[in-house]
């Protein structure tokens, strides 16, 4: 599919302040630091701001650029203090916001419970992020910064159009009728389907949901605020540490397979440039758009528009997942 065009009147690269979500590792330190070399201010989001601190200074970030907040992602009374930490202190605007943070736990035999009783990669990847979006909106709203922007990490393992996505181990993404999020997500209840847990299938609804998050924003959001909703595939990044709780041998296998089989691998420095491009890139400035570069790593490669899953885009069941996570957070529609 070819890139959609962008709309007049973006100015190139006007630097801001973006809040970064998990930046101890991975995608989201190099895309802070991709951030800071374009002359942004980053405010981290990390569950151990020292950590994320350590990480900064070990990769050379300016730390005058950086500001470090503490959010623990998969508890929902952190996120709504460290937001509002974040609103008090905030000295100038919060001009874009990525939600990178994840966690992925393939070899849970029961499932890891958050402080409210969520599964853990759900409450973690989606409900978190999820209610981070909702509290920060009116901040990015009162922004003055030519494109003001969400961005948030989808991956290529949660979406059925795309081989990746039809893997079955150990199931593709799958949200079903959505009974387990209607009937509270709380014990025994594990997957949003209500179905039987799948650790590695809890990781993929999760980023299913995120991508679904950022249709609907797009959908409710954009036209009334003009900010960019967007979510991207930066590319296999097999030897970050989102995998750390792989079988040792997997670790080894996974990355040489995407180097020398697939040709899927991406650096952690190219992933997050490919962040940074997507929040702070005049060519990025279209909202409602799912950012790749493909399976396979071309020298010079472009992005261009991933079409979606129908489980994605379908806008009835876009609905549905927002009004219950709505309800999982504790938000009412007036609040949003
Ligand atoms: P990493 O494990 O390197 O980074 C994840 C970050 O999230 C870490 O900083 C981690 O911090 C943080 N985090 C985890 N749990 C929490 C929590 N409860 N509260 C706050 N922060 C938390 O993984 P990646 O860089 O690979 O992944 C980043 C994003 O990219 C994810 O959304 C992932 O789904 C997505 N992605 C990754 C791909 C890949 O191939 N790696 C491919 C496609 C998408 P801590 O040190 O505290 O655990």
């Amino acid at each position: 599919m070819a890139a959609p065009s962008i709309p007049s009147g973006v100015q190139a690269g006007t630097p801001g302040t973006v809040l970064i979500t998990g930046t101890t590792s991975g995608v989201g330190l190099n895309a802070a630091k991709a951030m800071v070399d374009r002359g942004w201010r980053v405010v981290t989001a990390n569950r151990d701001p020292v950590r994320a601190a350590e990480a900064a200074d070990a990769l050379g970030i300016d730390s005058r650029q950086l500001n470090h907040l503490r959010i623990d992602f998969g508890d929902l009374e952190s996120v709504r203090a460290g937001v509002e930490t974040l609103v008090g202190s905030l000295s100038g605007e919060l001009d874009a916001l990525v939600c990178n943070a994840a966690v992925y736990k393939p070899r849970l035999k029961q499932p890891e419970r958050s402080p409210q009783g969520y599964e853990i990669s759900m409450a973690t990847n989606h409900l978190g992020h999820f209610l981070l979006i909702q509290m920060l909106m009116e901040s990015l709203k009162a922004s003055s910064h030519p494109s003001r922007r969400v961005v948030i990490l989808g991956t290529v393992t949660a979406n059925s159009k795309e081989l990746g996505g039809k893997i079955p181990i150990p199931a593709p993404a799958d949200l079903g009728d959505l009974s387990g999020f209607e009937q509270g997500f709380q014990a025994p209840i594990s997957m949003a389907s209500g179905k039987a847990f799948k650790p590695g299938k809890a990781y993929k609804d999760s980023k299913l949901c995120n991508m679904i998050t950022t249709q609907e924003l797009h959908r409710r959001l954009h036209e009334g605020s003009g900010i960019v909703f967007s979510s991207l595939y930066p590319g296999c990044v097999a030897d970050t540490p989102l995998f750390r709780n792989t079988p040792k041998a997997f670790q080894t296998i996974f990355p040489w397979f995407q180097k020398n089989i697939t040709g899927g691998y991406v650096s952690q420095a190219l992933a997050g440039e490919r962040v940074a491009q997507v929040v702070a890139d005049p060519e990025f400035a279209v909202s409602g758009v799912h950012w790749s570069w493909g399976n396979r790593q071309k020298k010079d490669g472009r992005q261009f528009n991933q079409e979606l899953s129908d489980k994605a885009t379908d806008p009835s069941t876009a609905e549905r997942v927002w009004d219950l996570s709505m309800k999982l957070v504790g938000r009412s529609e007036a609040e949003s």
